[in-house]
């Protein structure tokens, strides 16, 4: 079945959403969602989302930029950050004036809470900068950019994923969906696709993310010659419910929480004398796991504490209703009598799709676009996040960058007519569906998967060293070989998810191929990616980005961009 829009965005998180709204009632766009688009993952996002507006506590995008900066351990562009802390405070308030339902001020303002590495007067202590509702502060962002979109007749096509972009002479001219209720494939002929896919943290074994989270427009875009930048950096987040990784927000340390080990100890307090259990999370996780390894986690195993029994219940039912209601669910614990067990988590994903600060995807390190392709979210690198993230700022990037991919697109649509497609545009699609549907190979993609979720977790997570990324290179490689033998038992058309399963799995091998080669390649510690045996920084060599492009019949192929330094040149990161 064909269709035609001026514009096709994949993904109905809120960079999807944003950049919807952007191109308004003139355009016509399509929003394709594997999931229902209100169950995107941005509608887990707990804490909050970062700006500068000065309501609880002097502030200045200043200070945020450096924040962003000093967080990103310098890795990340300053250009884009200065376009992310100084847009920030217009973004809240156009989210108030949507009817996202904030927080207040007991005088009405917007209120904001603490969270990890936001500090003012460049770096002196932590101040409070997130903007939030309750925590669940993505729910209500993505429930109210959703009603808008309704209201201006965006068409959504729910359950369809994305199969494959269609490129024709150097220029993205549609793609091809699959629609999970039917099994029916769907050409959607276009002037500009955004890809705006999220995060792949189900490339680990313990995650915050959903199970969507597979990194489908990534791996989709690698494949169709768009390069990937940044992918060796992968945040754990400190905090996820010991064995399960479902996130405990930073907000909950934001609002007085503490860590502490075997001994009680408030052990941040030694790694980050200023900001202590705010310090950026990168950090933390590290801090966590050197107590583990020094023998101080709780009872001997590999968890501590995070003890917001001092906060009393009116805050953690007011304010952290959801996750006090997880700590009860999912680890038995009464927040406001008992310690929550935490360990660190995989939760956000630095790297992706090489993309500028209007969300052209880019193909080479002097930013030459890729026709008709942009990128936006968590799948895109523009780069803001560097080596690491902070939090609540990933709401932020994906709403000020989903505006502006919006706002490039409908500018570039006006300026040229509709591509011709090739012929048959379905066929690849189609070619691979049939193979996996008709193999009789002997392997399963589950067990596949949990191979990889479980040695990317042991050899490329929080450490990493070469012995362990070699060893973990070699065991994708072996497990990309296997995929080749996989086969489907479900015949079937109608949510097959079987089948889904096994394209997802090819996207993750992907990627996680590309994330151990980068952190193979990267010898130096820069923000999440710390080397045992480059246990320093190397500026000298390292302040670049590693891209990645693929190759289809070679190993994938590394170059570098160079790092856009304006304002704060690289120091030492001390907290
Ligand atoms: C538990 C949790 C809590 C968080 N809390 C915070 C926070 O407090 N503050 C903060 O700043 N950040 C937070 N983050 C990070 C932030 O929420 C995400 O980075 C951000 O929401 C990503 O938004 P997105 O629009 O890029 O993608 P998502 O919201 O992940 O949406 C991805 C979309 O792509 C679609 N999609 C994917 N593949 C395909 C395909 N093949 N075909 C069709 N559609 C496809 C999905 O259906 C979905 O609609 C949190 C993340 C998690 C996991």
């Amino acid at each position: 079945m064909n269709h035609k829009y001026d514009v096709v965005i994949v993904g109905a998180g809120l960079a999807g959403l944003r950049a919807a709204i952007e191109l308004g009632e003139d355009t016509s766009v399509a929003v394709l969602s594997k999931v229902f688009a209100t169950r995107s993952h941005s509608g887990a996002a707990q804490g909050g989302i970062g700006a500068a507006l000065g309501n609880e506590e002097e502030d200045s995008w200043k200070w945020h930029m450096f924040d962003t900066v000093k967080g990103s351990d310098y890795l990340g562009d300053q250009d884009a950050i200065e376009i992310l802390a100084q847009d920030a405070s217009r973004c809240i308030y156009e989210l108030e004036h949507m009817g996202v339902p904030f927080n207040r001020t007991p005088d009405g303002k917007i209120a904001q809470r603490a969270f990890g590495g936001h500090t003012s007067n460049f770096g002196k202590a932590a101040i409070k900068r997130a903007c939030y509702a309750a925590d669940r502060t993505g729910r209500v962002i993505l429930d109210t950019l959703w009603e808008k979109c309704l209201q201006r007749g965006i068409n959504f096509y729910n359950e369809y994923q994305l199969m494959s972009l269609i490129a024709h002479d150097g220029r993205c001219c549609g793609l091809v969906a699959y629609e999970l209720a039917t099994g029916k494939l769907h050409t959607f002929h276009t002037k500009a696709v955004l890809l705006a896919t999220g995060g792949y943290g189900k490339v680990y074994k313990t995650t915050s993310n959903a199970f969507a989270s597979t990194g489908d427009g990534l791996a989709i875009a690698f494949r169709a010659g768009a390069p990937l930048e940044d992918m060796e950096f992968v945040q754990f987040h400190p905090t996820g419910i010991y064995k399960l990784g479902i996130l405990i927000s930073e907000a909950a340390r934001g609002e007085g929480g503490i860590l502490r080990n075997e001994e009680g100890e408030r052990f941040m307090e030694r790694y980050a004398p200023v900001i202590k259990d705010l310090a950026p999370r990168d950090m933390v996780s590290r801090c966590i796991l050197e107590e583990i390894r020094a023998g101080r986690g709780v009872g001997g195993k590999d968890y501590v504490h995070l003890d917001l029994t001092h906060l009393g219940k009116e805050v953690l039912d007011t304010k952290l209703a959801e996750i006090a209601g997880f700590a009860r669910t999912y680890a038995g614990v009464d927040p406001a009598k008992e310690p929550i067990p935490v360990q660190p988590t995989c939760h956000y994903m630095m790297g992706g799709i090489a993309s500028d600060s209007d969300g052209r995807v880019i193909t080479n390190s002097e930013g030459t676009p890729f026709a008709g392709l942009y990128a936006a979210g968590e799948c895109a690198c523009v780069s803001v996040h560097g080596a690491n993230r902070l939090g609540c700022n990933s709401l932020l990037d994906v709403l000020v960058f989903g505006r502006r991919a919006g706002r490039e697109m409908r500018r570039f649509i006006h300026t040229i007519g509709f591509p011709e497609l090739p012929a048959n545009p379905e066929e690849p699609v189609n070619h691979e569906i049939n193979s996996l549907m008709n193999s009789t190979g002997s392997e399963k993609s589950g067990p596949i998967r949990t191979e990889l979720q479980e040695v990317m977790m042991d050899r490329v997570s929080v450490f990493r060293h070469k012995d362990g990324l070699l060893q973990a290179l070699e065991a994708v490689r072996n497990l990309k070989q296997r995929y080749k033998n996989i086969a489907i038992q479900d015949k079937g058309n109608c949510f097959n998810r079987d089948l889904l399963d096994a394209i997802e799995l090819g996207y993750m091998l992907d990627l996680a191929e590309v994330i151990t080669l980068g952190a193979l390649a990267r010898e130096e510690s820069r923000g999440a990616h710390c080397r045992e045996d480059f246990p320093d920084r190397n500026d000298n060599k390292w302040l670049v980005h590693t891209m990645f492009r693929h190759s289809a019949d070679k190993d994938p192929e590394i170059f570098f961009k160079p790092v856009t330094i304006t304002t704060f040149q690289p120091e030492e990161r001390k907290y």
